[in-house]
């Protein structure tokens, strides 16, 4: 698997719409044909709820992959979602943090599971809100990381606070780490605050940011009690054709790149 392929989606901040962002990228790349695949990499599993696979039908997860035998592609299970798969998480991932933290190579445990492996097209990697070992793993894994940032006061103090930590990660372990960019998330026009972070955001970080912006949308946060991504519970509604321009600047970046 060609590692720039793989993206880690990010940001020590909860709630700032990281595993919204996994899933509904995801649907939204899969619809266009491309094949994919999420970890859940959070022990809070929603990206696994999210997707409809319930706790107790989570056999291998996240955990096992990481801390035992099991491969990446013995470890994946097809979701609802044409194209899509999933490895999905559950409380034991909590753990890893204290469990290896003595063991060499602990960095790099997601890493060597993430070789050879090209039936798909893009991994996602959901994190969690932390910038801990399990984020770090997803980080030393992947080729680029991509920033859910939720238009408020302290967004971008949070953000430079990540970017330190991925020029790190660049100096330790992974020097082509790149950031695939920075996704504003839950933005409200009516409201001052958010329109003045996501003009100070384009001023900082100009080409970082997508021109793609995913407003509020109530449908956005329905859709994971229904167990689907949002486009599949409600595919006309705002939510899923932000995720969907989303997917179309994604993929433009990628020829771009290439
Ligand atoms: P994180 O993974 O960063 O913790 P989530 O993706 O779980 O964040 O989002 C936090 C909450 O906000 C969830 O309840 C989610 O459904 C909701 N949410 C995320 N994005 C939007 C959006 N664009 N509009 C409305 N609600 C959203
Ligand atoms: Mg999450």
């Amino acid at each position: 698997m060609p590692e720039g392929r793989i993206i880690a989606v990010a940001n020590q901040k909860g709630g700032v719409g990281k595993t919204t962002t996994a899933i509904n990228l995801a649907a939204a790349l899969s619809e266009t044909g491309q094949r994919v695949a999420i970890i859940d990499l959070d022990p809070q599993g929603n990206a696994s709820t999210g997707l409809g696979v319930a706790p107790e039908t989570r056999s291998i997860t996240s955990y096992d992959l990481l801390t035992g035998d099991a491969s990446f592609r013995e470890s994946l299970i097809p979701t609802q979602v044409d194209n899509l798969s999933l490895i999905p998480s559950d409380r034991d991932l909590a753990s890893v943090d204290f469990e290896v933290a003595n063991r060499p190579g602990r960095m790099q445990l997601l890493r060597r599971k993430l070789q050879e492996v090209d039936e798909y097209d893009f991994v996602l990697i959901d994190c969690p809100p932390a910038l801990g070992l399990l984020t770090l793993n997803a980080m030393v894994a992947a080729g680029s990381v991509l920033v859910p940032l939720q238009a408020e006061f302290y967004a971008l103090e949070g953000l430079s606070q990540l970017l330190m930590t991925v020029r790190e990660i660049r100096q330790a372990a992974n020097p082509d780490l790149r950031i695939e960019g920075v996704l504003l998330t839950m933005s409200d026009n009516r409201n001052n605050l958010s329109q003045q972070v996501e003009a100070d955001a384009r001023n900082t970080l100009s080409g970082l940011v997508y021109n793609t912006v995913i407003p509020r949308n109530v449908r956005l946060s329905e859709a994971p009690s229904y167990a689907m991504p949002v486009l599949q519970y409600d595919s006309n509604s705002k939510g899923s054709a932000a995720y969907r321009e989303l997917a179309k600047e994604f993929l433009s970046r990628q020829f771009v790149a290439a």
